[in-house]
């Protein structure tokens, strides 16, 4: 079965394509290739947690620390922790 990606569970429309791409820019996390296949997902669409830039363009992140306890708190990242038995270790 296909794995959801972020942008699929959040429905932001932040992927290419998406209808909030001209306000808010695409993110990051659609188009790293680097991170494609890890957890199943598209480019890093069940990794979003690890690519800076992911929480919004206001926010850029300086340090892992702000947005290791919010996506601590994500439900998409508590979805990928159930279905691929992600340990909170794999936040870097
Ligand atoms: S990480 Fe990016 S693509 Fe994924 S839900 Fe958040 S804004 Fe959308």
């Amino acid at each position: 079965m296909r794995k959801q990606n972020c942008w699929e569970f959040k429905q932001c429309k932040r992927e290419p394509g998406g209808s909030n791409v001209s306000k808010l820019g695409v993110c990051p996390a659609t188009t790293e290739v680097r991170a494609n296949g890890f957890n199943g997902g598209k480019n890093g669409g069940r990794v979003c947690w690890t690519i800076a830039g992911t929480l919004n363009r206001a926010k850029v992140q300086s340090t892992s620390s702000p947005k290791k306890s919010s996506c601590q708190k994500c439900n998409f990242f508590k979805k990928v922790q159930t279905e691929d038995g992600l340990d909170f270790s794999d936040i870097k």
